[in-house]
């Protein structure tokens, strides 16, 4: 183990985990970014952001993520590849263990995020990079001219259809129930597009063909008719929400029902010197700037809470 006490590590590499990185910098408490398993987070998969104050034309996602990396860099926030696979949260300085390393913090801020969800399909899963994908920028430009299916009825569903029109001749948008979600605005974007077909009331019941490692079909089952089909396909996205990326912390913080981090005062945890920010902790906003907001509170309670306790 490594001998040094770190004043403050963040785990997590998206926006919240950038700007608490930032602040911590500024606060000259040398913070450590541990980047986890998505570099940067949902905005470093995402294209055109157009919510983030700032940017009137809008900006790339992973523009916005280099930016803030870039800026967080220059006040001396350090970065380390890699993820946690135990944390002792009980004993303090806190022990964070990456695999090969092991680290130990005075604090801890936890901002690592939400993950895509799947269907848990094993045909799906054995899919997975060959036609089922739960990123439409990363691997629609793999299907230009080609029929594929979205999966969802939310604004990530809408988002991802309206993308993948770029490349696709149709997308198929397949949802379980025949109310949406998504906002109005992006609704209606997407109803308007013509190479979008909406196919509602349906959930997907195995996709074809795991033996050939290719997208070909889905067995579909229309839940109104009580009937099932096939349907010719080429690729399916996943559009379903996401997961809280928090089962590395086994236990040792409270989680709701969903797993999202329970936190009081926006992002206090039951621990004293671990706090949590970003949408680990919001099942409720998540957006970019309410991540950052928060990443920005946890920072700056980090600095009361050292400050307080005389380091
Ligand atoms: P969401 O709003 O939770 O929607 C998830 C969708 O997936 C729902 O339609 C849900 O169906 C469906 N779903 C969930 N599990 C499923 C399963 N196992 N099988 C089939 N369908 C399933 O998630 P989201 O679309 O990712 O949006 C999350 C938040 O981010 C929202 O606040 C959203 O506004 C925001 N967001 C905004 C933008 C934007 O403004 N550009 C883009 C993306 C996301 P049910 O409705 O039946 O539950």
């Amino acid at each position: 183990m490594n001998n040094l006490v770190r004043e403050t590590v963040i785990v997590g590499s998206g926006c919240s985990g950038l700007t608490a990185a930032l602040y911590a910098a500024r606060a000259n408490l040398k913070p450590l970014v541990i980047e986890g398993h998505e570099v940067g987070g949902q905005l470093s998969l995402t294209t055109l952001v157009e919510n983030f104050p700032g940017w009137p034309e809008g900006i790339q996602g992973p523009d916005l993520i280099a930016n803030m990396k870039a800026q967080a860099a220059r006040f001396g926030a350090e970065f380390k590849t890699g993820h946690i696979v135990k944390a002792d949260l009980t004993n303090r300085p806190f022990t964070l263990d990456l695999g090969k390393e092991k680290i130990q913090t005075r604090t801890l801020i936890i901002a690592s995020g939400a993950s895509a969800r799947w269907l848990g399909l094993p045909s799906e899963q054995a899919l997975i990079g060959h036609g089922v994908s739960s990123c439409a920028t990363c691997d629609g430009f793999f299907f230009r001219d080609k029929e594929i299916t979205v999966i969802g009825g939310g604004d990530s569903a809408m988002e991802e259809a309206l993308f993948l029109t770029r490349f696709a001749s149709k997308v198929t948008l397949i949802h379980r129930r025949d109310v949406f979600r998504a906002s109005k605005i992006m609704l209606d974007r997407a109803r308007a597009n013509d190479k979008i077909h909406f196919l509602p009331d349906t959930i997907v019941e195995h996709v074809y063909e795991p033996e050939k490692h290719e997208v070909t079909g889905l067995k579909l089952r229309d839940c109104k008719l009580d009937k099932v089909y096939d349907f010719p396909t080429s690729a399916m996205f996943l559009g379903i929400g996401h997961e809280p990326n928090a089962k590395w912390v086994n236990g040792q913080l409270d989680t709701d029902a969903d797993g999202y981090l329970i936190t009081n005062n926006y992002v206090f945890t039951k621990i004293p010197g671990v706090f949590a920010s970003g949408d680990v902790q919001d099942r409720r906003y998540r957006q970019a700037i309410t991540a950052a907001g928060t990443g920005c509170m946890a920072a700056i309670e980090v600095e009361r809470f050292l400050e307080a306790e005389g380091h």
